[in-house]
């Protein structure tokens, strides 16, 4: 988590890193803070609590060329001035993203000699540390530094000594140089600097080194030069300028041409078509991963292999991926699903898997992100920027891709030609499908203060069930949760009664009925039943109180087009619920912590 944002050149740091942060506050927004370098070289600290423009407020117009800030995610230290970032210690200030797992140890030995911490981060103590080893060379005392860190980290440092310098260190958290001409950027992402330059530099973990206004330098830890590889950024300025609504509202309506863009890469692209066969093939076990979200995708990814290849897989969380110790081996094909690329879990799980011989297949929205460094194959998801820290598009294009990579990898003729013409036929019902947000913005303001909200469904409509209910909760922070519809009765039931809101998917015909069963056992015991359904008979047996219809389509497309209304509903209650949809308390868009 949290945005890295630092510059320096002619133009004013205060503007440039100010405005750089807020194009990454989709990373974290508990505080933020900015150290620049006056024209004296005096070092001006300003941290504010909340979102960056507390802190823009503050700092705007104030003099300098060089400077960095962070908006961060807090991991250590509640959220207050104190922990926000910059942390400076004698003559070091930095920012940091990732976590120092064994801070306490070392910060434990720096009290013991006397060093005094002002916060109750992980990140001090690398301030304390460098100021510690530095002895005249700066590269010096961060490789020994370096050395001495368990964790993640991507930094960036000023040293009074060397006003015009921004240092960087990075081991497992992303960390981008953005080159430009007479002066130079360092990032999280390449957002930050999109308005000035599309030179970037992908730094790789164990890398360090330092930008001033005309050079960029890249070491390893141990001091020995690197050649820089200067790379064309993907970043568009236009995908982060702010809609009328919101961000989630404007991503979840740009799901057809994300769901387009994303068949046309896959369809297109004879070397990815060929070998995902060539892996396929080679694999007797499937392993699918993720976090969120994604994890959700990879249970809707699992039921339509199964239906459409007839291979089991087994799907895990890659933060239990990561610590069971998993029975993977060579022969086994792990499928990791990362919208940012950049999720720690994930990534960790991925890397276990490389190193016990797995096959990796990545799906991922971020072409450059980290994860596909480990990987065999990335397929890309053509979702375009997703700034609303809830996963919408992403997720449709991460269900497409699983049900793409089914049509290429089936032996049946036959069905591969209905599945792609279904895929062919899916912008367009999508776009149908997304007519239902005024009748779904009625009912959330209906619902939405409802005690509690469970989504049911059976077969595919089971997954969607678990998405739904993360979705609702993750930006209305009402109690909710995701069933399978004929697990209701053995348990969960018991918390039905007229305060409750149950929401039925049924898109499935084969289950439709059983899960219609479920509705009405709810509903006679005083639930409001809302239902989300292809079939327009099944809505009018259901006794249901109100009804979402979608598009008619194969049940195999149903998770895409009715995640739509899913979506718009959680975001309609997060709204009338007062709530800012695209950026939820506690949560961050990237996830880059363990
Ligand atoms: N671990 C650091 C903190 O809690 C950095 C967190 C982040 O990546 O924002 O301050």
């Amino acid at each position: 988590m949290c945005g890295i944002a630092g510059y320096t050149g002619k133009r004013k740091a205060s503007e440039v890193v100010v405005d750089g942060l807020a194009l990454l506050e989709y990373r974290g927004y508990d505080s933020a803070g900015i150290a620049l370098f006056n024209g004296q070289g005096n070092l001006q600290i300003t941290k504010k609590a909340g979102f960056v423009s507390h802190l823009k407020k503050a700092v705007y117009g104030k003099e300098g060329c060089c400077g960095i800030g962070h908006t961060r995610w807090a991991t250590h230290g509640i959220a207050n001035e104190t922990n926000c970032h910059p942390h400076c210690h004698g003559k070091f200030c930095i920012v940091h993203n990732g976590i120092i797992e064994n801070f306490a140890t070392l910060k434990k030995s720096l009290q013991k000699k006397g060093k005094k911490f002002l916060s109750q981060t992980d990140t001090e103590v690398v301030a304390v540390l460098l100021d510690e080893f530095y002895k005249g060379d700066v590269l010096d005392a961060l490789g020994k530094v370096a050395k001495l860190l368990k964790g993640s980290f991507a930094i960036a440092i000023l040293c009074h000594d060397f006003c015009d310098r921004i240092y960087f260190l990075k081991k497992g958290s992303p960390l981008i140089v953005g080159v430009g001409q007479g002066e130079n950027f360092v990032a999280s992402d390449q957002l930050a600097f999109v308005h000035y330059t599309d030179n970037v530099v992908f730094l790789k973990d164990n890398e360090m080194g330092y930008a001033d206004s005309n050079n960029v330098f890249v070491f390893d830890f141990c001091k020995n030069k690197k050649v820089l590889h200067v790379e064309k950024s993907n970043a568009k300025a236009d995908n982060v300028a702010k809609p009328p609504k919101s961000f989630m509202h404007k991503e979840i309506f740009e799901i057809p041409k994300a769901l387009r863009m994303t068949a046309n890469d896959f369809f297109n692209d004879e070397y990815k078509k060929q070998k995902a066969i060539d892996i396929f093939s080679k694999n007797d076990k499937v392993i699918m991963i993720g976090c969120g979200t994604a994890y959700n995708a990879c249970l809707v990814g699992k039921l339509v292999w199964e239906k459409v290849l007839h291979v089991s897989a087994e799907v895990d969380l890659a933060s239990e991926f990561r610590y069971k110790n998993p029975l993977v081996s060579k022969g086994t094909l792990v499928v990791a699903v990362s919208q940012s690329g950049e999720t720690a879990d994930t990534l960790r799980a991925t890397k276990l898997a490389k190193s016990k011989g797995a096959d990796v297949v990545v799906i991922t929205n971020v072409a450059h992100s980290s994860i596909t460094k480990n990987a065999d194959l990335v397929l890309h998801t053509k979702a375009g920027q997703e700034v609303a820290v809830a996963a919408t598009k992403s997720y449709a294009t991460q269900v497409l891709l699983f049900l793409c990579i089914a049509c290429v990898l089936s032996k049946d003729s036959k069905a591969v030609k209905e599945i792609k013409k279904q895929i062919d036929d899916l912008p367009y019902l999508a776009t149908k499908a997304l007519l239902c947000d005024t009748v779904v913005a009625k009912k959330a303001k209906e619902f939405c203060k409802k005690q509690g909200t469970f989504f049911v469904g059976r077969g595919l409509d089971f997954p969607l069930a678990i998405e739904g209910s993360l979705k609702l909760k993750e930006i209305s922070y009402m109690h909710s949760q995701g069933f399978a519809a004929g697990e209701l009765k053995h348990g969960s039931i018991a918390l039905v009664d007229k305060n409750v809101l149950v929401v039925g998917i049924i898109t499935q015909k084969k289950v439709a009925e059983k899960t219609i069963n479920a509705l009405h056992e709810v509903s006679c015991r005083g639930a409001k039943v809302l239902v989300v359904t292809q079939f327009d008979k099944m809505a009018n047996e259901a006794g249901c109180h109100d009804v979402i219809k979608l598009p008619g389509a194969t049940d195999l497309l149903m998770p895409i087009l009715a995640v739509i209304p899913l979506q718009l509903f959680a975001y309609h209650v997060s709204v009338a619920r007062g709530i800012n949809p695209d950026k939820p308390r506690n949560l961050a868009k990237s996830v880059t912590v363990e």
